[in-house]
């Protein structure tokens, strides 16, 4: 379990994070999603003890990352930005050397192999040197090497940047399938990388969080009003006029004249659906409805207004 409160990251004058709280039970994975520079490497790097925070708490487990940092280190895996390798090594022997470091030696070391070997799919390019596999091998003997000390916790930051889209894939599976045993918290900066993969969204803007959920979640608490666009025959100013009367829920925003046929647009509240009352208006009225499409808040629209300036709702 990873408990944040209240945390905070200044470098000099630049706030990178500000008094962020949240908390990650075992089992879940979480999607850290933010705009470049919005403070998720600053918050990985602090959860995994690499930078001191300004202010705030950090717990992993219980424990508590200033007074027990190594010991957190020995529970969580970390995949750093970039992914940093010694790619003149072989896979192997990056592998021992890591390993080593952890005084994983001997049999368990043996064993440690043949686990991360078989849960990321190494087996082809163990003796192969790390400079001449592939960029989605390389991300995989990056995960490896963050779980060769079979941490319960994975932090793993831009896991799928810069693959190509068949081995983003191939990673979010895996991703998928380590998220069965380990509480995985990931970062990126594209939403549809985050939503394939994870179970819960925290999104980050300028140093905050400003949304926290499930995809689902998300879209019922930030969705916005629906537009409608119409494009009718045979009806006027007038008529929308006296739509607007009949049904107050309907908002007309704007109307144009295309070689006689009006393209309209409407909008109505969340929750609310006129489509059949209007399209029974237009029966009564003569009008001839050519076209009728809601257009609804994705994710994508949502994102992109908590990550812009100003308020979806607004
Ligand atoms: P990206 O996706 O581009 O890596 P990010 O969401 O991970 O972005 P951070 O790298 O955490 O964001 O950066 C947050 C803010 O802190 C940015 O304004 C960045 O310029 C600043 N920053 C990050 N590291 C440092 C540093 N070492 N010194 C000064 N400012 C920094």
């Amino acid at each position: 379990m990873i408990k944040v409160t209240d945390l905070s990251k200044d470098y000099g004058p630049v706030e990178a994070v500000k008094s962020i709280s949240f908390e990650i039970q075992d089992g879940e994975i979480v999607g850290f999603l933010g705009a470049n520079g919005a403070g998720k490497t600053t918050t990985l790097k602090m959860i995994t003890g690499y930078l001191v925070p300004t202010e705030g708490k950090i717990e992993v487990n219980d424990l508590n990352i200033i007074d027990d940092t190594h010991e957190i280190q020995k529970q969580i895996g970390y995949l750093p930005e970039l992914n940093p390798l010694y790619t003149e090594m072989r896979v192997y022997e990056y592998f021992e050397f890591l390993a080593g470091i952890r005084n994983i030696t001997g049999r368990p070391f043996k064993d440690a192999l043949a686990r991360v070997v078989e849960n990321c799919g190494l087996n082809g390019v163990i003796h192969k040197n790390i400079s001449e596999c592939s960029k989605g091998y390389k991300q995989r003997i990056g995960l490896a090497a963050a779980m060769i000390h079979d941490p319960k916790i994975l932090i793993l930051d831009e896991p799928v940047t810069g693959l190509d889209p068949n081995q983003i894939v191939e990673i979010r599976g895996l991703i998928k399938k380590l998220g069965k045993e380990k509480l995985v918290f990931m970062s990126s900066h594209i939403l549809q990388e985050i939503q394939a993969t994870v179970d819960r969204i925290m999104i980050i803007h300028e140093g905050e969080i400003v949304a926290n959920g499930t995809s689902d979640e998300l879209m019922s608490n930030f969705m916005g009003n629906v537009l409608l666009n119409m494009e009718i025959k045979g009806g006027g100013v007038e008529s929308i006029e006296h739509i607007q009367a009949k049904l107050p829920s309907v908002k007309f925003i704007s109307m144009e004249d295309l070689n006689g046929i009006q393209h309209v647009q409407f909008e109505y509240d969340k929750g609310q659906d006129p489509r059949e009352e209007l399209f029974r208006y237009a029966v009564d009225n003569n009008w001839s409805i050519l076209k009728m499409t809601p257009h609804t808040t994705n994710l994508e629209d949502i994102f992109r207004d908590l990550t812009t300036e100003g308020d979806i709702n607004a």
